[in-house]
C-alpha cells in the first residue's frame, strides 16, 4: 500500500500536513511495518535532582528511523498511532522494551537504580486491559513497580475524568507512580492535582522557557510547586536549556530537572558513558 518513492527522495514528515489523510494513512502503514521490522528504538533522557545534579532517572522517548524518510518526530509517530489505534501495540512495545532495558542496566550497574519514566498516550491509557498489560510487563521484565513512572497528559483527565480516575487508581494499586506531563500547556486547573492520584508534576518546557526573576511565569511555577509539595508531590521542570533557567528552577524549589543543559536523550549504549552517570555511586 505504501507509495513507491522514486530516486530515493527523502520526505520529511510534517506535523502540519498530518491532516492530509493520505499522508497519515501512508505513515500508518509504514509504522505497522516499522513495528514488525524493528526500525523503532528508544532514547533515554536523564532526569536530575536539582539540589546535587545527580541523575535519578531517565525518560524513555520513542525514536523511529524510517529507511527513506529518515527520523520521524516522536510526536508525529504517536499522533498517527493514536489515530489508527496502533498505539496499543506501539505503547506495549515501548513499555516492555523500556522495562527490559532498565532491568539489564540494573544488572550491569547495580549501584544505580534509575527510575524509569514512560509516556502513555490518552488512547493507550483508556484502552480496556491497559492496566492488566502493565502488570504483565512488570512481571515478565522483573521490573520494580516503584521505579516505574507513567507519564500521562492532562487532556484525558479533563475529557473523561471519571474513567481516567478509575484507571489511574488501578495503576497506583500496582505500585507504579504517575506523572502529569506537559503541565501548563492545557486548561488543567490546580484542583486536578488534588483530585487525581498524581505523584509528580512536570512543568512544560514552554513554561520553563519563560521563567525569569520577577516574571509571571516564575510566580505561577512557584505556586504550582508549593501546592504540589503540600500535596506530597514532586515537581520536575522540563526542557531546561540555560543556566539562567536552571537557577530560576532551583530558586522556585523544583525537585527535578530535565533538559539539554544536563543531557540530551541518548541511546542506551551511551547512557552510562556520561560522566554524571558513571561517576555517581561509584
Ligand atoms: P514529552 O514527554 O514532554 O518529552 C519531552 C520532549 O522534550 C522530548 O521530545 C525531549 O527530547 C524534548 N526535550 C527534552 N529536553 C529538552 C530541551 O532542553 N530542549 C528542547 N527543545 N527539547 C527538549 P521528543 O523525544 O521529540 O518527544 C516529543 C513528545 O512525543 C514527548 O513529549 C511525548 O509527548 C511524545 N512521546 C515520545 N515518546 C513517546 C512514547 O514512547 N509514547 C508516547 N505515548 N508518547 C511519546
Ligand atoms: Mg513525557
Ligand atoms: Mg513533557
Ligand atoms: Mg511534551
Amino acid at each position: 500500500q505504501a507509495k513507491r518513492r522514486g530516486g530515493g527522495t527523502h520526505q520529511i514528515v510534517d506535523l502540519r500536513t498530518a491532516g492530509d489523510s493520505r499522508d497519515r494513512h501512508e505513515l500508518e502503514q509504514e509504522l505497522r511495518v516499522a513495528l514488525a521490522r524493528s526500525e523503532l528504538d528508544l532514547a533515554y533522557q536523564p532526569i536530575v535532582r536539582m539540589v546535587d545534579g545527580s541523575v535519578v532517572g531517565v525518560e524513555a522517548l520513542l525514536r523511529w528511523t524510517h529507511p527513506a524518510r529518515g527520523a520521524v518526530p516522536a510526536e508525529a509517530a504517536i499522533a498517527v498511532a493514536e489515530q489508527s489505534g496502533l498505539i496499543t501495540r506501539l505503547g506495549a512495545w515501548v513499555l516492555e522494551r523500556a522495562c527490559r532495558d532498565r532491568t539489564s542496566w540494573l544488572v550491569e550497574h547495580p549501584g544505580q537504580p534509575l527510575d524509569l519514566s514512560v509516556n502513555v498516550s490518552p488512547r493507550q491509557l483508556m484502552t480496556p486491559g491497559f492496566v492488566t498489560s502493565v502488570s504483565a510487563v512488570l512481571g515478565v521484565t522483573a521490573m520494580d513497580p516503584a521505579a516505574l513512572v507513567l507519564e500521562v497528559t492532562e487532556g484525558i483527565l479533563i475529557e473523561d475524568g471519571d474513567r481516567a480516575m478509575r484507571v489511574l487508581g488501578d495503576l497506583k494499586r500496582l505500585g507504579v507512580r504517575l506523572a502529569l506531563d506537559d503541565f501548563g500547556t492545557g486548561y488543567c486547573s490546580l484542583s486536578y492535582l488534588q483530585r487525581f492520584p498524581i505523584d509528580i508534576v512536570k512543568i512544560d518546557q514552554s513554561f520553563v522557557s519563560r521563567l525569569g526573576p520577577q516574571t509571571t511565569a516564575s510566580a505561577i511555577a512557584a505556586s504550582v510547586t508549593n501546592l504540589a509539595h503540600l500535596l506530597d508531590m514532586e515537581v520536575t521542570a522540563e526542557g531546561i536549556e540555560t543556566g539562567r533557567q536552571h537557577d530560576e528552577v532551583v530558586s522556585i524549589g523544583c525537585d527535578l530537572g530535565q533538559g539539554f543543559l544536563y543531557a540530551e536523550p541518548t541511546s542506551t549504549q551511551d547512557l552510562f558513558a556520561q560522566p554524571r552517570l558513571s561517576g555517581i555511586n561509584a
